[in-house]
């Protein structure tokens, strides 16, 4: 059954935090830094805000499918404010959103990400990214490590293709490549981005261990990898015309 489904997989929409960029060493010290702003300073109330939103913060453990985990900015926002910061929502999600701009430049790839989108586009395979972080943010990431210019798609959560785990980030991936979402695997740490997945009709559902997730919680993948790589031996080396 399921080998069926690989050979009928013609594009990939990945996931970028947790899946294309370690989701550890990227986004630890930028979401003490997010807590930071949203408790104005105050430490006790920072770490009280972090714990809420699923990071524990003495051991940087994040809870799988938390909110830091796998909310979009706006939704982080009004987390961080129903545990307890005393920011405007729309002020909130603004200073956030710049935060997460300029983590890019020094978030962790968790493998050559010019070299490994490279090889899939070569083999014929469209190549897309949908993130809940904002678009400006995917572009920043994709250029600067090289793999812009091998993506056909992408979709942030400010996109117009609404959010995990709604279909609409993976519909539009169909629309921009003519594929059907039969034809469509996607990857990613969490189950927002499976359940993206099933609610849009995903050929293959595929969880990576470079993010929050785990194989418990990644249970209802099809397959569930330890990163990105493994992929290039899953796919079959023949493209599907
Ligand atoms: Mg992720």
């Amino acid at each position: 059954m399921t080998s069926v489904k690989l050979g009928a997989i013609a594009g990939i929409l990945f996931d970028k935090d947790g899946t294309l960029l370690d989701y550890d060493a990227s986004w630890l010290p930028v979401n003490r830094e997010l807590a930071s702003i949203a408790a104005q300073g105050n430490a006790v109330l920072a770490d009280h805000l972090l714990l809420a939103c699923g990071m524990d913060p003495v051991t940087g453990h994040i809870v799988p499918d938390s909110l830091l985990a796998a909310g979009n900015t706006r939704q982080i926002s009004e987390g961080l404010i129903a545990a307890g910061s005393m920011m405007d929502v729309l002020e909130l999600t603004e200073r956030l959103d710049t935060l997460f701009s300029h983590a890019a430049d020094f978030s962790a790839p968790v493998t050559d990400l010019a070299g490994f989108f490279r090889r899939l586009h070569e083999r014929g395979y469209r190549l897309g990214v949908a993130s809940s972080d904002n678009e400006r943010s995917i572009r920043q990431t994709a250029r600067r490590f090289g793999f812009l210019d091998y993506l056909d798609y992408i979709a942030g959560y400010d996109s117009g293709f609404g959010t995990k785990p709604e279909p609409g980030m993976m519909l539009g991936f169909c629309a921009a490549t003519g594929l059907s979402p039969a034809q469509i695997a996607v990857v990613g740490d969490n189950n927002h981005d499976l359940h993206m997945g099933h609610n849009a009709g995903a050929g293959l559902t595929v969880g990576v261990l470079t993010g929050t997730g785990s194989r418990e919680s990644l249970a209802a993948a099809d397959y569930c990898l330890n990163d990105i790589t493994e992929l290039e031996s899953l796919l079959p080396v023949a493209q599907p015309v």
